[in-house]
């Protein structure tokens, strides 16, 4: 990677270019030859309004750019398809009302203004000047301490992220981590039911308890056990839910006790309304 004396070349980069610049930085060019690609990229940082304008919808670079510091662009743009996906699939087939695509800007939208902000914070730290390398040590010296630590891998790699969908169980909005469960099926992954891209109710409490007929032909209804901590990133453990509604994403939509009338709202909310019997 090389930083161009000036921005603002538009024309495609070639190995001559990437040559000259070696040789201005290192006084060689080690024989550089064959590249597989050559690319040019800056720090902007851009992100777009609206992530839906009827039907219009962003995701991926099209809804936010910014300097590739900490790879987490791919991420954060993949992430933004998959909360977007079973959305948009619930709409066209009609079991869910048009504005069910709101949800996708209010959540996505803080996450990407916050990939922003620290990519902006890296690029600063990398700036080559006494007081900003004072900063970068200082940086240094508290991502060597366990917790903030913890706090910035848990940001960088996108799984502390954190849906507003009320207060609750610490569980509500974040994403479900990938137990071992005991299942009546043997042992399974939590993951490995969310391989049909349908969403997973988890029921830890009584097998057989629980009774979501109006929505059976759209969730799964698993009765499973967990022996171990419920172990979240950055959180660390929490308290044993008694049953789980999973979104085909994998984000935790409702956390509760499933023979309450709570679920019934949940179902209705993340997939619509119950079919009539
Ligand atoms: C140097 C560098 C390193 C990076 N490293 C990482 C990393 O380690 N991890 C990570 O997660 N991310 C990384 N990223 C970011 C990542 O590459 C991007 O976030 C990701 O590629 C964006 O994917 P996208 O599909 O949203 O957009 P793009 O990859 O830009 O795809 C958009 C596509 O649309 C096409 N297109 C544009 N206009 C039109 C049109 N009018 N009609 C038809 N097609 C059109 C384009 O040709 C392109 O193929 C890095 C980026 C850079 C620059």
């Amino acid at each position: 990677m090389l930083t161009e004396q000036h921005v603002g070349a538009t024309a495609e980069p070639t190995l001559r270019d990437l040559s000259d610049a070696l040789i201005t930085v290192y006084g060689t060019d080690y024989g550089v030859h064959s590249p597989t690609s050559i690319s040019r990229f800056t720090d902007m940082t851009r992100q777009a309004a609206a992530y839906r304008d009827r039907r219009v919808l962003l995701a991926g670079d099209a809804a936010h750019v910014h300097a590739p510091d900490g790879g987490q662009g791919l991420n954060t743009g993949v992430q933004d398809a998959v909360n977007l996906g079973w959305k948009l699939a619930q709409v066209v087939n009609e079991t869910s009302p048009e504005s069910f695509l709101d949800t996708y800007h209010a959540e996505r939208h803080p996450v990407g203004a916050r990939v922003l902000r620290n990519t902006m914070a890296q690029v600063a730290l990398r700036r080559p000047d006494d007081r900003i390398k004072a900063l970068r040590d200082t940086m240094s010296e508290l991502l060597s301490m366990d917790e903030p630590r913890r706090r910035f891998a848990a940001m960088m790699s996108n799984l502390d992220i954190h849906y507003d969908l009320g207060d609750g169980h610490p569980l509500l909005g974040r994403r479900m981590p990938d137990l071992d469960l005991v299942t009546a099926n043997g042992p399974l992954r939590v993951f490995t039911l969310l391989h049909d891209g349908r969403p997973v109710l988890l029921n830890f409490g009584e097998a057989g308890g629980v009774d979501i007929t109006p929505w059976a032909d759209r969730v799964q209804l698993i009765d499973a056990e967990h022996v171990g901590t419920w172990e979240l990133p950055a959180l660390g453990a929490v308290t044993a839910p008694t049953a789980v509604l999973i979104r085909p994403d994998g984000y935790v939509a409702w956390v509760g006790d499933p023979t309450q009338l709570g679920l019934a709202d949940a179902l209705t909310t993340w997939l619509g309304p119950p079919t009539a019997a």
